[in-house]
């Protein structure tokens, strides 16, 4: 993996837009990985994408991360800031398999590739169906083949719950406590909407500074946006002078 210049998340963020968020993230790793097929990219766990997207923000961002949430309680704003390395968990098994008495299911830990299938179904209810049809398979039992939505309930419960086990980084909870009230409470951390969140408002500043320079120095876009940040803001605060 190679960290992106400016000008390639500048593009990126360009080719993004009203792209659903795992075409924004395979977008992001497609220009960081160029050799790696989009395949292959595609078929990483979830949890795998998203420890090498956090990466990719702490190259281009820095390693704090700033998070803002709202008290469910009593409605006091709360803002944590932690470090990148703080965040990143390991990846457990990406295939296994879970039993309970002669039921047995062969379990995988969803890729993004399984999400760009499910964003397809009508609703949520299809869309779970076409995940867990990607990622159960249930062991012939009695005889016959049967599927995943054959075997106890249990068992299936047990199945997810170790998905989610598998792959923490997917499953990222941040803990909070609100200063104000007591109340404790988690919330998950999305990856891929907390980055792109930051380049969009990264790339709205950066092509406000090319009009800016641009205008008063005919310069193209490229020149400007290869700049280093230190020496595009000398000239902005020269233009502005
Ligand atoms: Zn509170």
């Amino acid at each position: 993996m190679q960290y992106l210049t400016a000008i390639e998340m500048l593009e990126v963020w360009d080719a993004g837009q009203n792209l659903s968020p795992t075409r924004q993230a395979l977008g992001l790793l497609g220009a960081a990985c160029p050799e790696e097929s989009a395949v292959d990219l595609s078929r990483l766990s979830i949890g795998r994408r998203d420890s090498r997207l956090l990466k990719l923000r702490q190259a281009a961002f820095g390693a704090a991360v700033h998070c803002q949430a709202s008290c469910p309680r009593c409605g006091e704003k709360i803002e944590s800031t932690f470090a990148v390395a703080d965040i990143l968990r390991n990846a457990g098994e990406s295939f296994f398999r879970a039993e309970n008495g002669p039921y047995l299911l062969e379990c995988r830990v969803p890729t993004s590739e399984d999400l760009l299938l499910a964003e397809r179904a009508q609703d949520a209810a299809e869309a779970k169906n076409i995940l867990m049809d990607r990622c159960l398979t249930a062991a012939p039992h009695g005889g016959g083949e049967i599927s995943w939505r054959e075997v106890p309930e249990d068992l299936l419960r047990a199945a997810i719950e170790r998905m989610g086990d598998e792959d923490p980084q997917a499953n990222l909870r941040l803990a909070w406590t609100c200063p104000g009230c007591g109340h404790e409470w988690t919330s998950l951390f999305d990856a891929v909407s907390f980055f792109w969140t930051e380049i969009t408002a990264w790339a709205k500043r950066l092509v406000r500074d090319v009009h800016a320079l641009a205008s008063a120095y005919g310069w193209s876009e490229a020149a400007i946006v290869s700049m280093s940040p230190y020496r595009r803001q000398m000239y902005l605060d020269l233009v502005n002078s």
